[in-house]
Order: structure tokens, then C-alpha cells, then sequence
């Protein structure tokens, strides 16, 4: 825990005169200029600010932080020194001023301030961690070690520390160590793909050629045609001991599944039909399916969707296969004998209509890795037809409340707590009805909505638990309104502690009920937020105070810290989730950008427009052809990293060679997904930490909204 509740408390009373002072709103001027990313118009209104109020620190650190933001070290540490002249006392201040030097390359000056720091805080953790970079670029191998294992112990979680200790192992050719560290860093946050090159690099150099092939093709997955990757990739190649599949074995569905002990699928009435779009792409659009083989544990048919003629009848478990040709589909039997050539879509059923499924079988032959490395398990039937000039296309036709069944614990984890996962299934459902009566960004597609993040996680029948099943079941037709409409419910995996309004980002709306409020409920006194104040009313419903926004300084205390939220809910929540950090060597991240924009050489990156959240809306790339700025919020996500980053909650810090030259990137961020709406993590926390119903949970995350239970029309059959 950081020491820095005391220092908040006295700048936010501080604060307050300095508002008092400033009849003229030089603190909102400032801080609007910081949010719309005007760096240098926002850095002197904090200076005017700090000429008239020159006892108060505050002012010179949003200052300097903004400074940094923009790229302009060298005035953020001349910034910096004079706050420290006002609070030489503060550990924070301290072990600020001490990165700030470290990433201008004074290792003198940056050691002094971090052991400033250590006395005043013997456990700061930002100052811990800096002392030991500082002496990992002086070379002292055990001080680096000893420091970096002491703030491992003060961030367990946090995998970017496994990584630095693997870095500074790696210096000092400690390879074993460094794989270990390596390893770990993967534990705690496996998307962290940067980590798998060194890693692979350890298992090549150790002769673990099959290890290091699975880590390079791991690499290649997110960061296709990577130098190294590519070209290591292929000497692997023959030096291999297994095969690719044998280093990779594909997930393989045995036996029916059987829903013990409560049996939903028969207390389930019967509901409207989606179309899912299956194994699509990052887009929502099919992927490549140009052979696909399936079966059915009941045994199936196959109908002509137009003509309604049974074209097939397949017993139990044998396989038959489909595939694309001159934009037909092609239907082979278990013997590889072609049974037909269709140019209509085909419908395959289980035989066993209520309880049945088809599987496809995982084949190495599909061009689509969805169903390539993985057997795929769904209810309902599906339709399979030609696309022209793409292969086939896979939609289930399902109930709705049985494809929520399948949804539900492909988005949140089935152990979390029942009332969150019923406020899972009531938004799911709610994002599933408007996508069907709309139509939306699949219509030209030929289903209601896809089954990647891009609509929602769908993983069909294997994915499905008993947890999960009851929550669709007790919510069962249950949607959240405004104003007698079907609700935007947006929801995201972990908004970091404060939820982004959708106004703030293009393209998603302004509906009122998408708000901007930290995802916290009554935080103690001494938290970040010591203004607001968030109470359940007693009939229901919620009372929000105008919560304080926080400052250039407070927000990079608060998103370096490890701050009370309700989506920071360990041993339910992976903390890499909550708050995470990278580091990105400027030569993977220039490659990563090459790959996008042709700006040169990569020379800067500017964090400009910020939500209040914190989230950042637009960057600067300065290139040294030309500069371009990136406003989406996915290609922002996208474009940072090998693998994307978990949100754009984040801050960069540019560390640099004596020389000037850049040496990498530190990301220090918080959450997972865009922000907006419900915090899946928070709802978990509200109902487990702070025992909410789901009422309750979707109150707090859209308010003004109200939970109707449609009815389905009864249909025989
Ligand atoms: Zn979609
Ligand atoms: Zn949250």
C-alpha cells in the first residue's frame, strides 16, 4: 500500500483554496486543456496557477505531468525539482522525480531520489522498482536482483515486474532464472505476448526446439511476418522432434455433456430464434471454412433449407464433411465419397432436437482456427451454404434463451457470484434482442450477431455450466428498458476502477444512462475520491454526489497504485485485469507500427485526448516522414503492442538511451475493454464484496433503466 492517502487529503484541502483563488478557472481551463490533449496550453495554466499559489506543489505536478505526457522529459524533471523544493517530504514526489531522470538516462540523480523515497517510504513501490532499474543500468547485478524480489513481494500480481527481473537476468546471463521469471509473467497475464520472444529465444539457446517453435508461432499469431519470429520459425522447422500437433494438441468433446442436477433445457419455454454467426473474426465476419468436419453424438440429418428435402440421414458419431468448392458446398461421407454438390444452404440437425448437438471436429485442414484447433459444440441446427467467393458460411439457429446459456459462461467466469452472473444474462439478452430487431452490422451477413467479442463471446454447448444455465433460467425473458425500449447495455470485462462515458467515445451514442462515475461504491475516506459518495436507496435505485475528477498527478498515482474499486476483486479477479504494465522495446513497437502507418521511424508517441476516466481517445505518432493521429478506439489498442493492449487506460513513459535514442516503452494501465456501460469485474464485486443483487448491479452500472420479462410466443413443436 502506497503512502499516499495523507498527501491527497492535504492537496485536495489545498486544492480547494487554490479554486477559491482562482475566480478566473484557471484549474478547469487547465484541466479541460489536458483532457482535449492541448499539452502545452494545459501546462500553463497549471504554471499561472502555481505563480499564484507558490506554496502549493500541486500545480507544478499536473504541470510536470502533463509535460511528460507530451513527450518533454527534461521540462517535466525541471517542473518536478521545484515541487520537490515544497514537499521534500513526500515519497510520491520523490520517487517521481527519480523516473523522470532514470528515463532521461541520469542514474545519478534518479539513485538519489529513489533512495530519498525508500527512507521516507520503506516500502514505496514506484521507488523500490526505480532504484533497482538504476542499478540494473549500473551493472550491480545483486542490488538489481534484491530490489526487483523485494517488489515482487509488494506487486505479486502484476506481471510486468516478472518480466523486468527476466530482462535484468537476461543481462546478466541468468538464463535459467529468466526463464522462470519469463513464465511467470505469462501465468499472471497470458495475453502478454511480448514476453513469449525472449522466451523463446531461452528455449532455442537450450536446445527445447519444440518449446521455442510453439512460443515464436504464438509471437506470429499477433505479430505476422515479425522478423525475428518469421526467421526463427523456420529453422525451428527442421530441427523439430514432434509434430506441430503433437507440441498443440487440439481440445477434443468425448461425450454429451449432461446438465447435473438441475436439468434447465426442459424448465426453458420456448423462446425466438437467433442466427449466430460461428467462428468469426475479429470483425464479426466468417472465417475461412473451407472444410469442416462434424457429427452428431444422437446422429444427424441434413435438409435443404429452401426445398425442405431430407438430403441425409448420418447415424451416431460417424463423420461426414463438407467443403467448399466453386461456390458450392461439397458433402462427403465417413469414406471420403462425394454424396452431393449443393448450391442452396444445407441444414444439419441432431436427431435428438431437445437435448442433441453437432460437433465439428477440430481439422488441421480448416483454413479457420476456430475450428482448427478445436472440437466446437452447439445446440440447435446449423445452416451451412456457399459464400460467393468465400468459402462456406456456419450460422447456429438456436433459441434465444439456450444461446444465452452458451454466452453467459463464455463471458463471465462460471464460479463468480450468482447475482452477477444474472445481471450477465439479463444484458446479454438485452444486446441480443436489439441486434435481432435491428438487424445491425450483420444483416448483410446473414445472421443476427457474431459470436466473438465483437458482438459476444459465444462458444456454444462445451462452454456451458450449471451456475450459468440457472442464471438464464430465473432471468428468463428478462430485458432492461429506457423508456420502454431495449437498453444499450454495453458491457466490458474490467473498466479499471472508472467507467467511461459513451459520449466520450465516437461512434458509441450519448444515451444518459451511460455515464461517467468511478466503479466503486462508498470508498473510504482516505481513498482517490474523497468528494464522492455513491448510496443504495432503500426501495431501490441509487443516489450519486458529483464525484471529483482526477488531476493529471492523482490520476497517475491512482492508475500506478493498486486502488480500492469494485472490479478489483482478488482471488475472483485476475489482478493483470485490474491494473497491468508493459514494456515494449522500441524496435518491436517501430515494427508494430511500420506495419500500419508509413510515418518513417517511429520517434514519438503523444497521448492526447483524454475521457475523464482517464481513457486515452487519441494518440500522436510522430514518425520522421510525417505524424498521423489515431483516434479509434480498437486501432489505438491495436496498434500498441504485439498483442493488443487490455484498454486505453493507460499511461506511456519513454525511457531513452544516453544518447537520446529511444529505448522502449512502459505501459502502466488499468482494466480490460473499452469501458462503457457495465464492468463485468465490478458487477462480481458488487455482488460478492458488497452482497448486491442484480437489481441492484444494474441500477448502479445504467441508471434510469427498468428490467421488463417478455413473453415468448408459444409455438408447437
Ligand atoms: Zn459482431
Ligand atoms: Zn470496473
Amino acid at each position: 500500500m502506497r503512502l499516499i492517502s495523507i498527501f491527497i487529503f492535504i492537496f485536495s484541502c489545498i486544492c480547494l483554496k487554490a479554486i477559491a483563488a482562482a475566480p478566473d478557472g484557471t484549474q478547469a481551463n487547465a484541466y479541460s486543456y489536458y483532457l482535449q490533449g492541448e499539452l502545452p496550453k494545459a501546462t500553463a495554466g497549471y504554471l499561472r496557477m502555481a505563480a499564484r499559489d507558490p506554496s502549493n506543489p500541486e500545480p507544478l505536478l499536473n504541470a510536470a505531468m502533463c509535460w511528460r505526457q507530451a513527450g518533454k522529459y527534461r521540462l517535466a524533471a525541471q517542473t518536478m525539482d521545484m515541487a520537490v523544493i515544497l514537499a521534500r517530504n513526500n515519497p510520491d514526489i520523490q520517487a517521481e522525480t527519480g523516473w523522470l531522470k532514470f528515463h532521461l538516462a541520469d542514474y545519478t540523480a534518479a539513485k538519489a531520489a529513489f533512495e530519498l523515497a525508500l527512507q521516507l517510504a520503506p516500502k514505496h513501490e514506484r521507488a523500490t522498482l526505480g532504484l533497482a532499474s538504476v542499478y540494473s543500468n549500473l551493472g550491480d547485478r545483486e542490488k538489481t536482483v534484491e530490489l526487483l524480489n523485494r517488489y515482487k513481494q509488494l506487486r505479486p500480481d502484476f506481471a510486468g515486474v516478472d518480466y523486468i527481473i527476466a530482462w535484468n537476468y537476461m543481462n546478466f546471463k541468468m538464463y535459467k532464472e529468466a526463464e522462470t521469471a519469463l513464465i511467470e509473467a505469462l501465468r499472471k497475464d497470458v495475453s502478454f505476448t511480448e514476453a513469449r520472444l525472449p522466451l523463446a529465444g531461452i528455449y532455442a539457446r537450450d536446445g527445447k526446439f519444440n518449446e521455442a517453435w510453439n512460443q515464436y508461432r504464438r509471437v506470429l499469431d499477433y505479430a505476422p511476418g515479425h522478423p525475428v519470429a518469421s526467421k526463427a520459425i523456420k529453422v525451428l522447422e527442421g530441427k523439430l522432434t514432434k509434430q506441430p500437433e503433437e507440441i498443440l494438441p487440439p481440445f477434443k468433446i468425448t461425450r454429451p455433456l449432461t446438465m447435473e442436477p438441475m436439468d434447465v433445457i426442459n424448465n426453458l419455454s420456448k423462446s425466438v430464434k437467433m442466427r449466430v454467426g460461428i467462428g468469426t473474426g475479429k470483425t464479426g465476419k466468417q472465417g475461412r471454412n473451407d472444410f469442416l468436419k462434424f457429427k452428431s453424438f444422437e446422429g444427424l440429418t441434413i435438409t435443404g433449407k429452401t426445398s425442405g428435402k431430407l438430403y441425409a440421414e448420418i447415424p451416431p458419431d460417424q463423420e461426414w464433411t463438407v467443403e467448399s468448392s466453386e461456390e458450392r458446398t461439397l458433402l462427403k461421407d465417413s469414406s471420403g465419397t462425394i454424396y452431393g454438390r449443393f448450391q442452396g444452404p444445407l441444414i444439419l440437425a441432431s436427431k435428438d432436437a431437445k437435448n442433441g448437438s453437432v460437433i465439428f471436429e477440430s481439422s488441421k485442414k480448416c483454413k479457420n482456427p476456430w475450428f482448427a484447433y478445436s472440437d466446437r459444440q452447439y445446440r440447435g441446427a446449423i445452416e451451412i451454404y456457399p459464400i460467393q467467393g468465400k468459402d462456406l458460411g456456419v450460422v447456429n439457429i438456436i433459441e434465444m434463451e439456450q444461446y444465452l446459456m452458451g454466452v453467459v459462461p463464455s463471458e463471465v467466469a462460471a464460479q463468480w457470484p450468482y447475482e452477477s452472473l444474472k445481471a450477465q444474462a439479463v444484458i446479454a439478452r438485452t444486446q441480443a434482442i436489439i441486434r435481432r430487431a435491428r438487424g445491425g452490422a450483420h444483416k448483410a451477413d446473414g445472421y443476427h450477431i457474431c459470436d466473438g467479442e465483437h458482438c459476444q463471446a459465444y462458444k456454444g454447448r462445451g462452454n456451458e455450466a450449471n451456475s450459468t444455465s440457472r442464471a438464464v433460467l430465473d432471468t428468463e425473458g428478462e430485458l432492461l428498458l429506457h423508456r420502454g425500449k431495449p437498453a444499450y447495455t454495453f458491457y466490458h470485462s474490467n473498466c479499471g476502477g472508472w467507467i467511461q462515458a459513451s459520449s466520450e467515445v465516437s461512434g458509441w451514442g450519448d444515451s444518459s444512462y451511460l455515464y461517467d462515475h468511478p466503479d466503486s461504491v462508498n470508498p473510504p475516506p482516505s481513498s482517490y475520491f474523497p468528494k464522492m459518495n455513491f448510496r443504495f436507496k432503500a426501495g431501490g435505485g441509487i443516489n450519486i454526489s458529483s464525484e471529483t475528477a482526477l488531476s493529471p498527478w492523482k490520476f497517475h498515482l491512482w492508475l500506478t497504485d493498486n486502488p480500492e474499486a469494485n472490479c478489483n476483486y482478488p482471488g475472483k479477479v485476475r489482478a493483470a485485469e485490474y491494473r497491468w504494465m508493459k514494456i515494449i522495446r522500441h524496435k518491436d513497437l517501430d515494427f508494430r507500427v511500420k506495419r500500419d502507418y508509413s510515418i518513417g521511424d517511429l520517434r514519438e508517441i503523444v497521448p492526447l485526448r483524454r475521457s475523464r476516466s482517464g481513457n486515452v481517445n487519441s494518440i500522436k505518432l510522430v514518425g520522421s516522414k510525417k505524424t498521423v493521429t489515431v483516434t479509434k478506439e480498437h486501432l489505438i489498442r491495436n496498434l500498441l503492442g504485439f498483442a493488443p493492449l487490455k484498454s486505453t487506460l493507460f499511461e506511456i513513459e519513454i525511457n531513452r538511451f544516453r544518447d537520446g535514442r529511444i529505448r522502449n516503452y512502459w505501459f502502466y494501465g488499468g482494466g480490460w475493454g473499452h469501458g462503457i456501460g457495465l464492468c463485468q469485474s465490478g458487477a462480481a464485486g458488487l455482488a460478492g464484496k458488497y452482497n448486491k443483487n442484480y437489481l441492484e448491479i444494474l441500477e448502479f452500472y445504467f441508471p434510469g433503466t427498468a428490467l421488463r420479462k417478455i413473453k415468448y410466443i408459444k409455438k408447437k413443436g
